[in-house]
């Protein structure tokens, strides 16, 4: 069957890359569908609707309470926010103009990173003036804790795939920091999946997204200290405005959550591992690629199908990667490490369908090669 996009004249992609936001994220559940359906077709008091998905929220994190967003970064800018202008309605009203107020949010250098956009603007539209602390891949206690000032706000620790993965300060020792000198530690866990860790290591809101691992709708939200998350959402009054959330968002967030919750973690993995299984069986009749299965490299639960390519290969990595992406069905595979000869395929997204059609795409991309030098 075709896609809404191919209808629209688009290509139909088989995202073998994982979560990511320029293809759309996640793909919701016939369950969820429907949930968005119902909310969008109906009216309710929005101001409850938020307090009450925030009450439902809180079952699956174990925070006090939770606020929901539009997006990640949409709650990176709310809690930056909810730390600077706090309750105070001039202030709220105020920002992202902050003068006057303790403003300063200390991140550690390897976290300043960019996902997309870059995390430190996000805590510059909630009003922050960002403090990174450290050299990008070495960060000690003492630099943290002598960059706390009078002007400190909130500390920031990013945990993902795009920070530095060695040099940084645990979220124990940031949380310690924080709260010797009676300061919040805010945690952006945008694309985990563990939605206690950071709340039980000592964080006081933790911001997550709804598409990325839970794979909701678009939208995210903040969960953590009851008395910091009813900061949060005064700042929808605020700053905030221009990130709302819809209705169909909120409602259909708590389905997915309530979905991820029941789901089959071993029986997901086996799923992964098996279709990698058959992925690395189907790599072997392209001679200068050599296959192997690889977990995540920020320590997730996902199995990827790991594609080297060797030094003598006729056509490189990068190349590869270019040309899967044209036609129809457009194949996406993750390319982060493509410059160093490595390509993945991410079985997250992906059907035993989909891999057929990769393997497909791969042999007439190598094929096409090969014509091309007369062979
Ligand atoms: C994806 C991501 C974000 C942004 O999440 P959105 O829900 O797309 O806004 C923020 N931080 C990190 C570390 C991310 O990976």
């Amino acid at each position: 069957m075709k896609t809404i996009y191919e209808d629209m004249g688009l290509q139909r992609v088989i995202n073998a890359c994982g979560r990511m936001t320029a293809l759309g994220v996640s793909a919701i559940h016939n369950e969820v569908a429907e949930v968005l359906v119902k909310a969008a077709q109906n009216y309710v008091v929005i101001d409850e609707l938020m307090d009450k998905t925030g009450e439902l929220i809180s079952i699956y994190t174990g925070g006090e309470d939770a606020c929901v967003t539009v997006c990640a970064s949409a709650g990176i800018m709310i809690a930056a926010a909810a730390c600077i202008a706090g309750d105070n309605w001039n202030c709220i009203k105020k920002l992202p103009d902050s003068t006057g107020m303790k403003n300063e949010i200390l991140i550690q250098k390897g976290h300043a990173v960019n996902f997309g956009a870059s995390i430190t603007q996000m805590l510059r539209m909630g009003g922050a003036v960002p403090v990174e602390c450290g050299q990008v891949n070495l960060v000690t206690r003492e630099e943290l804790e002598t960059a706390v000032t009078e002007q400190t706000a909130a500390l920031l620790y990013c945990k993902s795939h795009h920070c530095m993965q060695k040099g940084m300060l645990s979220v124990e020792v940031m949380a310690e920091i924080a709260h010797n000198h009676g300061l919040p530690l805010i945690v952006d866990a945008a694309a985990e999946e563990d939605l206690h860790v950071y709340l039980n290591k000592g964080a006081d809101l933790v911001i997550y997204s709804g598409a990325k691992a839970f794979e909701g709708p678009t939208s995210g939200f903040i969960t953590g200290r009851a008395d910091l998350i009813k900061k949060c959402k005064m700042q929808y009054h605020g700053v905030g405005r221009v990130a709302k959330i819809g209705k169909e968002g909120m409602t259909g967030l708590v389905k997915a959550l309530e979905l991820y919750s029941k789901k089959d973690e071993k029986r997901e993995q086996k799923r992964q591992q098996e279709l990698v299984g058959k992925i690395l069986e189907d790599l072997k009749e392209f001679p200068f690629i050599q296959g192997e299965m690889s977990r995540d490299d920020a320590q997730r639960l996902i199995y990827r199908a790991k594609m080297k390519f060797s030094p003598d290969s006729p056509m490189t990595a990068q190349t590869v990667m270019e040309k899967l992406k044209e036609g129809n069905p457009a194949v996406y595979v993750r390319g982060h490490e493509a410059q160093g000869g490595v390509l993945y395929i991410d079985p997250r997204s992906i059907s035993e369908e989909d891999v057929k059609s990769i393997i497909n795409k791969l042999r007439a991309v190598l094929k096409e090669d090969a014509q091309d030098k007369g062979e």
